[in-house]
């Protein structure tokens, strides 16, 4: 089986878990903080936070915002659901943009629309979740100079996106954001096994990233309500999680990050490489790329011509598995979930976002894909659509 997407381990990492693994620290020692400065001073942020996953990273990110059942989240209508789930851990409603039918990203065209109705009904949201989708940054600058306008925050998923680059900056300097969050899972640029991280610059709210991921105790003595009754003394001042990193996991991040940009540049060769072969099948659009973007490339989506392929999109998508190939859908649009059934969305408010669901295929993309690999996938689907 060749998988759509899989992790690259080495010696120096299994070394760096197995030296945790033989310390007196398995939690709480020093390598969290080691790799949350290493990815803090890789991606130019003030304060960073290791969680056990990206998913826990959006929950208290809303609410160090302060999201709670009045408000109302927005997200891309294409994402994993985890961008949308967080919103309704806190209680509050999760409405939807429609992607960019070229980026695949949140429209900056509907968001601008949606917010314009939304000002007009008095329904405007407190926290938008933009999804750098597939490694390609989001149009931060426009969505930004939106947030002014309409006032609201914005919490960068940025689950594929360790690595990118927007114009001159990093995603994950929060720039044009409140916070930025990673992940870590086996599948994305770099892994922990589970894991993920917040950045930010803001210090208010680095503060509740920090008390939320941890049970919402403080052993900080300004931030405490009452003088301590001595040394042992902490205090609940918030009701949070226990959301943390193991410092066997933080050991592996620290290695892997090592290898960040090694990785991503492979991931530009192979995404080079597939295009070239593309080239010859007019009927599959390759991914588009702006100039002015660099992206880590997590995913590498084909989309098929429904109006002109002979051959169905579940057709080919079934044909590439069953020759052993690990394709996937990312992904399903989120208001399509049974569970969000009940919120009644109407799947024609979001056409792009059906357009793509009914024609993209992800297809292998990974450090270590060979080239032998890269052609038979590129043949197994040319010998299904054919060269017209
Ligand atoms: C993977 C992913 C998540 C969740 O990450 P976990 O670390 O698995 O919790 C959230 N959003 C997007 C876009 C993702 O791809």
């Amino acid at each position: 089986m060749i998988p759509y997407g899989r992790q690259n381990i080495s010696d120096d990492d299994i070394k760096a878990v197995c030296d945790v693994l033989k310390s007196d620290c398995l939690t709480q020692g020093n390598a969290v903080p080691e790799f949350e400065n290493k990815v803090s001073q890789y991606c130019n942020a003030k304060f960073a936070f290791a969680v056990n996953s990206a998913t826990s990273a959006l929950h208290i990110s809303c609410l160090a915002l302060d999201v709670g059942p009045n408000d109302i989240v927005w997200t891309s209508a294409v994402s994993f659901v985890a961008s949308a789930n967080c919103a309704l851990y806190c209680g509050a409603t999760i409405d939807f943009v429609d992607i960019d039918a070229k980026t695949y990203n949140m429209c900056v065209k509907s968001l601008k629309a949606k917010l314009e109705q939304a000002s007009e009904s008095g329904k405007l949201p407190k926290v938008v979740i933009p999804v750098h989708l597939t490694g390609q940054p989001c149009d931060m600058e426009e969505i930004f100079e939106l947030s002014k306008k309409y006032k609201f925050k914005i919490i960068e998923d940025a689950s594929h996106a360790i690595g990118a680059k927007y114009k001159n900056t990093k995603i994950g300097d929060c720039t044009y954001s409140d916070i930025a969050v990673f992940s870590f899972h086996p599948v994305k640029i770099i892994t922990t096994g589970e894991g993920g991280m917040a950045t930010t610059n803001n210090k208010g709210i680095a503060n509740k990233l920090s008390l939320y991921r941890t049970h919402g105790i403080t052993r900080d003595e300004n931030a405490m309500h009452n003088n301590p009754d001595g040394p042992w003394y902490y205090e609940q001042i918030k009701l949070g999680f226990n959301y943390r990193m193991t410092d066997i996991q933080a050991a592996l991040g620290v290695s892997q990050m090592n290898r960040l940009d090694s990785f991503i540049e492979k991931r530009h060769e192979i995404f080079k490489r597939y295009n070239e072969y593309f080239q010859d099948l007019p009927i599959i659009k390759t991914p588009w790329q702006s100039s002015d973007r660099y992206s880590s490339l997590h995913l590498y989506v084909i989309r098929l011509n429904k109006n002109k392929s002979k051959v169905s999109h579940i057709k080919l998508f079934n044909y590439l598995r069953d020759n052993n190939i690990g394709v996937n859908i990312h992904y399903i649009p989120i208001y399509r979930q049974p569970f969000y059934s009940k919120f009644n969305f109407n799947f024609s408010d979001f056409p792009e976002s059906e357009n793509y669901y009914s024609e993209a295929i992800s297809i292998p993309m990974y450090p270590d894909l060979d080239k032998s690999s890269q052609e038979f996938v590129y043949k197994l689907i040319k010998s299904q659509v054919g060269t017209s």
